[in-house]
C-alpha cells in the first residue's frame, strides 16, 4: 500500500499474531492493488467491458466503495482513477492537465456504472477504479480481527497514519493519539483518547507536488472538476469503530469542505470528527469533549452538536 506499518500487540501470542497480520495485509494488497498485474483491480481496469470474477476482499471493497460514493454524492468516488493518473500521482511524473482533458476524463468516472452481480464485477468502457482511499482502513479492520483470534486484547496499529486500537493500553487507560499539524511542521496540534476505535486523517499536507506555477497540487481530488481539492479544510480526522468507514469518510469529508462535512455528520452521527481549517480554527463533535486534548493555540475551538 505504498506505506509503512507499525504494529504493537500485547499477549503471549503476539509475535505469531503480528506475522499473521502481515500476511493478511499483503494478501489484501495483492487483491486490490492498482499496479500489481495479478490483482483483481488491475484486471478490471485493463479489460474494459469484460466481466471479472473477484475475490471476497475486492468484492467487499468495491461494493462498500460504490455505496459510500453514492452516500456522499460522489465526494468519494472510487472511479476517479483516470483523473488521478492524468495528474501523474500514480507514477510521480506530475503534470497539470488541460481543462478539456479533464472534462473528457470525468465522463468516464461515473461510479453508478460499476456493475456488481454476485462476485462478478464489470466497468463501463474506459472506466478504472482505485481503492486507495479505503484500502488501509479495511486492512486495519482485518488486522484487528486476526489479533482478536489470537486472543490479543491490547494492540495499536499504525498503517500509514491510519491508527487503529484494539482494547485499551495494558494498564487499562485509553490510548492517546496525536493529530499532526496540517501545516507540515511535524508537531501534534491535538490529541484524542480512544479505545477500540480507528483514527484516520486526510489532508493535503503530505502528498502533493508543486507546479511550475508555484502552486501546490494535492493527491485528493474533487470528482466534479477533476481538480485537486482546494477548500477551507486543512485536515479532517474521523474517529469510528470501523477503520474502513473512518478511512472512507476522512477522504469524503475533506472533499466536501467544512459546511457540507458538518451537514453530513448531522445527518449520520455514526462517527466523530475533528476538522482543522486553513484559517486555524478547530471543530470537533460533542462526544469527543472529554477525550480531546488541544495543544495548539487555535483562533477558535468550536463544538459541533
Ligand atoms: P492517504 O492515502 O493520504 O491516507 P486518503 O485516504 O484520503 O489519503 O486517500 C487518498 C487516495 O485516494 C489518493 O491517493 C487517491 O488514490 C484516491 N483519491 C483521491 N481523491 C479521491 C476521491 N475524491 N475519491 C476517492 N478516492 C480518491
Ligand atoms: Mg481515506
Amino acid at each position: 500500500m505504498n506505506t509503512f506499518m507499525t504494529l504493537q500487540s500485547y499477549g503471549s501470542k503476539s509475535a505469531k499474531a503480528n506475522l499473521a497480520v502481515q500476511k493478511r495485509i499483503q494478501s489484501i494488497e495483492n487483491s486490490i492493488s492498482t499496479t500489481k498485474e495479478d490483482s483483481f483491480i488491475y484486471k478490471l481496469n485493463h479489460n474494459c467491458n469484460s466481466e471479472i470474477q473477484v475475490d471476497n476482499d475486492a468484492l467487499t471493497l468495491i461494493q462498500f466503495g460504490k455505496d459510500i460514493s453514492e452516500k456522499t454524492d460522489g465526494a468519494l468516488n472510487i472511479a476517479l482513477y483516470p483523473v488521478i493518473k492524468a495528474w501523474g500521482f500514480t507514477t510521480g511524473e506530475y503534470r497539470i492537465p488541460e481543462t478539456a482533458e479533464l472534462s473528457s476524463l470525468i465522463s468516464c468516472t461515473n461510479y453508478k456504472q460499476i456493475q456488481i452481480n454476485n462476485d462478478i464485477v464489470s466497468l463501463a468502457p474506459n472506466m478504472e477504479i482505485d481503492l486507495g482511499a479505503l484500502g488501509k482502513g479495511s486492512a486495519g479492520d482485518e488486522a484487528l480481527k486476526i489479533l482478536k483470534e489470537y486472543g490479543i486484547k491490547s494492540a495499536l496499529l499504525d498503517l500509514g497514519g491510519n491508527i487503529q486500537a484494539l482494547g485499551t493500553k495494558t494498564d487499562g487507560n485509553k490510548w492517546t493519539i496525536g493529530i499532526k499539524s496540517p501545516w507540515g511542521d511535524g508537531n501534534a496540534v491535538a490529541g484524542v483518547k480512544i479505545d477500540n476505535q480507528a483514527v484516520v486523517t486526510s489532508g493535503g499536507y503530505e502528498r502533493f507536488f508543486t507546479g511550475e506555477d508555484g502552486k501546490n497540487y494535492i493527491h485528493i481530488f474533487d470528482g466534479k472538476t477533476g481538480m485537486p481539492v482546494e477548500n477551507d479544510i486543512a485536515s479532517v480526522t474521523i474517529i469510528a469503530h470501523s477503520g474502513l468507514y473512518a478511512d472512507a469518510l476522512s477522504t469524503s469529508l475533506f472533499v466536501m469542505g467544512l459546511e457540507k462535512a458538518v451537514d453530513f455528520w448531522k445527518k449520520n452521527q455514526d462517527f466523530e470528527m475533528i476538522i482543522i481549517t486553513k484559517d486555524k480554527k478547530l471543530y470537533f463533535t460533542a462526544s469527543l469533549k472529554e477525550d480531546l486534548i488541544v495543544k495548539y493555540n487555535f483562533l477558535e475551538t468550536n463544538m459541533i452538536d
